[in-house]
Formats: C-alpha cells, sequence, structure tokens
C-alpha cells in the first residue's frame, strides 16, 4: 500500500509569517542581553499563532529511495521529479509527517508544540528550524508509535530548551499508555534517564513522559495549549491519535487515518489537515 499526503513542504506555513521580531527571540533573555536592549518575547504585538509542516510524506517518505536503485520502464515519474529539482521547492521530496505548532501566548511569547518526531527528524530541523529560527521545542505529542512518528526520539537532546544557566531543561513528551510500551521496548535509555550504555559521556534527553488517554473527553495541556485526543483507526485493530486544538481558529490535524470512530466525529466549522490515501 502506497500513501502520500496532499499538503506540499514547499510554502510550509499555513498562516501569515509572524513579525521578525519574534524569529530573534531567545529564551534565555536575563542573561547575555544588554539591559537597555527590549525583550522581544514579551512584545505586546508579538506576532501570531502559526502551523510549520515539517514533513507531509509517508512513512518511507519521496522520493522511494527502491525507485531510483531499481528504476521501473518508464521510471516512477514522482520519484525521478523527486530529486530534480533542491528539496526546498520540491513538491515530490517530502519528509516524514510532523507538524510543528507555533503557539503565541497573550503576553507575545512563542511556545513551540511537536507533533510527531520522525526518522527524518533531524533533517526536518536542520531544514525548518534553521529557516524559521525556531529555537528549541518546549513540549512534544506523539499521535502513535510506528517509526516515522517516533524514530527521531533520539534527537530530542538536540532541540531541548536550556535555561538561564545552560541546563538542559526537562522536555515534556505527551503520549498513550500503548506507545509509551513501546518507546520503553525501543528506547530504554530515554525512560530510564541515563547514558548508552558504555557511553557515561553520550548526551541523554532529559524527558518528562505524560500519558494521555485516547478518549476525546479527556483533554490535557501541553505548553499552556489545550489538546483534545482524536482517536481514529490506523488500519483495523491500531489506534492513532489524531488532535483539535487552537483557540480562535479551531484545527482538527489527523495524520494517519484509515477509518473515523463515531465518537471522534466533530460538528464544528474548524480547520481540517487530514492526511490522504491512495493504492
Ligand atoms: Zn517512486
Ligand atoms: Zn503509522
Amino acid at each position: 500500500k502506497k500513501k502520500a499526503r496532499g499538503l506540499a513542504e514547499v510554502n510550509n506555513k499555513a498562516f501569515p509569517a509572524p513579525p521578525a521580531n519574534k524569529l530573534s527571540r531567545a529564551r534565555t533573555n536575563s542573561i547575555g542581553r544588554g539591559s537597555m536592549e527590549p525583550d522581544p518575547s514579551k512584545s505586546p504585538t508579538g506576532g501570531s499563532s502559526s502551523l510549520i509542516f515539517l514533513g507531509t510524506g509517508c512513512s518511507g517518505t519521496l522520493p522511494d529511495a527502491r525507485c531510483l536503485l531499481k528504476p521501473s520502464t518508464p521510471p516512477c515519474a514522482v520519484c525521478s521529479m523527486g530529486i530534480s529539482l533542491p528539496p526546498e521547492g520540491n513538491p515530490n521530496y517530502r519528509l516524514n509527517t510532523s507538524l510543528l505548532v507555533d503557539y503565541c501566548h497573550d503576553d507575545g511569547t512563542h511556545r513551540y508544540i511537536l507533533i510527531d518526531i520522525g526518522k527524518t527528524f533531524r533533517e526536518q530541523v536542520l531544514r525548518w528550524f534553521v529557516h524559521h529560527k525556531v529555537p528549541y521545542v518546549d513540549s512534544i505529542i506523539l499521535t502513535h508509535e510506528h517509526a516515522d512518528a517516533v524514530l527521531g526520539l533520539d534527537d530530542v537532546w538536540v532541540v531541548q530548551p536550556r535555561n538561564d544557566r545552560n541546563d538542559v531543561e526537562q522536555i515534556p513528551i505527551f503520549l498513550t499508555q500503548f506507545t509509551m510500551d513501546s518507546i520503553a521496548r525501543r528506547f530504554p535509555y530515554l525512560v530510564e534517564q541515563r547514558p548508552e550504555d558504555g557511553d557515561e559521556d553520550a548526551q541523554a534527553a532529559k524527558i518528562d513522559w505524560k500519558i494521555v488517554q485516547d478518549d476525546v473527553e479527556k483533554p490535557f495541556v501541553a505548553s499552556a495549549l489545550e489538546f483534545v485526543p482524536l482517536p481514529v483507526m490506523h488500519g483495523e485493530g491500531y489506534i492513532c491519535l489524531g488532535f483539535l486544538f487552537g483557540r480562535r481558529a479551531r484545527v482538527a490535524y489527523l495524520s494517519d487515518v484509515s477509518r473515523f470512530l463515531p465518537k471522534t466525529k466533530h460538528g464544528k466549522k474548524l480547520i481540517l489537515v487530514h492526511n490522504s490515501l491512495f493504492r
């Protein structure tokens, strides 16, 4: 089964770009900054919230390496185009599905909430975090435990916030108990919070694992923004979470759906972000 999603990563800001002042914001604003310099993170006109689509590709990403290693006759048009242009302007070059919610509080401060951290997370950081000058991630939410949603967890330490003394701050990761059990088997060093065996100097992420319910009646709060879990079927017998969030504009984000459940259907007006499937 092949999958592709209907959103291009090019021009990947869903909403107008926030003012430039937020882009230079740093969390360590009380140290190393001249006392006369205004603090952009406290600006009363501190910009707006936005969605940054870090990836809109299938689990194997595009181009599919198999199409390029063993070309068919005629060659796969999508994957051929996937390497014919630089990735930045190429709708056929797509990374693992992931969304960064840039949430602007009323006081102008920004919080960055990441939904899913898949196999291609490092490349997404290099491409989009650098481009949009996103300095760190405040919290992470996992939709499910498949490789394209979680295998970037080893790189969490790269984007962890640091306090004024440059110590790494704990980052909350929200996930179901089912996902937690799978993560604990695959990333024991992240769950037990110790460096990998035999490598005392290795960087280990500091993570605050937070269990959420796959229940629309049990919303949770990540970085001061409320998320309503939207359980959907992702193949029969496997539940994946989508999320409903946003104060002024309601966004329903559903990245891996094969079938909706009756309790997840929602009548209100909202912005729907939805994967698409084809065979
Ligand atoms: Zn192909
Ligand atoms: Zn999946």
